[in-house]
């Protein structure tokens, strides 16, 4: 099964973009060795950044999403460029909290809500553009939102689903960002509100259709257009060249005190886990 993100249209008048990330969000799991919490924590945030990744003009440019909200997870961090290919790390991935009381991952119990979220973009431009709102709950889905509306002037709805099985695999991740146009008329969003109760969890309506036919199924008697199709990636594009001149920039000093010490210099990708001695 592959990865599969759509851009649809409906009504005219409300840009939807729907994901299914499960395949690149059970690789993260697998660099990372992901706790089932952190794997839903980074998992939101993988998809959160192919979603933006995806609402970016050329394949080139790039973002990054932060998450500092002082939890047990530390900081998350996602990358994508505008081709859907993304990377990214959490700093504890064997955080571990007890299950709500509804049963659910205790993502914003890991993430912590004493932070931010920051976006920072890189158009090519001289300086990154840099958004950075307050964290709402530390779920993600709700930050993001809080995000769009903020600092886009987007009034969004955003859904991050990461479904972890009992065996600790990814059985369906995904997400749903629903965005209606400056001056979309009440009766479109009456229309969504009154369809959002089908999306009790995004993530099961994966088991059963693709994210255009969730869409289709949520919004049904309304107008839906396909614009465009992506399939979303994990990505490092790290290389020993890089990382060796991020070792140079230490100074001859601070290297031979490597070497003297370790007898060797290595790094570790903190993407893809991939060591470079
Ligand atoms: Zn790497």
């Amino acid at each position: 099964m592959k990865n599969q993100l759509v851009h649809l249209m409906l009504n005219d008048e409300v840009r939807i973009i729907a994901a299914d990330t499960t395949q690149l969000v059970e690789e993260a799991k697998a660099i990372h060795g992901t706790y089932p919490v952190a794997t839903a924590v980074l998992g939101r945030t993988l998809t959160a950044a192919a979603i933006l990744g995806s609402q970016l003009r050329q394949e080139w440019e790039n973002l990054t999403i932060t998450l500092n909200g002082g939890g047990p997870a530390g900081t998350v961090l996602a990358t994508a460029n505008g081709n859907c290919e993304v990377k990214g790390y959490i700093a504890n991935p064997q955080v571990n909290l007890p299950a709500r009381e509804d049963g659910k991952l205790d993502v914003g119990g890991a993430v912590g809500k004493d932070g931010f979220l920051t976006v920072s973009k890189d158009l090519g431009l001289k300086e990154p553009y840099v958004g950075q709102t307050a964290l709402v709950s530390g779920e993600i889905a709700e930050d993001l939102a809080y995000y769009y509306l903020q600092s886009e002037q987007q009034p969004t709805i955003v859904y991050l689903s990461v479904w972890v099985d009992i065996d600790t695999s990814v059985l369906r991740a995904g997400g749903l960002v629903i965005s209606p146009m400056p001056g979309a008329s009440e009766e479109t969003l009456s229309f969504i509100e009154s369809r959002l109760f089908e999306i009790q969890n995004y993530a099961l309506m994966l088991m059963q259709y693709s994210p255009e036919e969730a869409v289709r199924k949520i919004f049904r008697d309304g107008k839906i257009e396909l614009t465009r199709t992506q399939e979303p990636k994990y990505v490092c594009n790290c290389t020993r060249e890089r990382f060796s001149q991020g070792i140079l920039s230490l100074g001859r000093k601070e290297i031979e005190q490597m070497l003297k010490e370790d007898g060797q210099a290595e790094v570790i990708c903190q993407f893809c886990n991939k060591q470079y001695l």
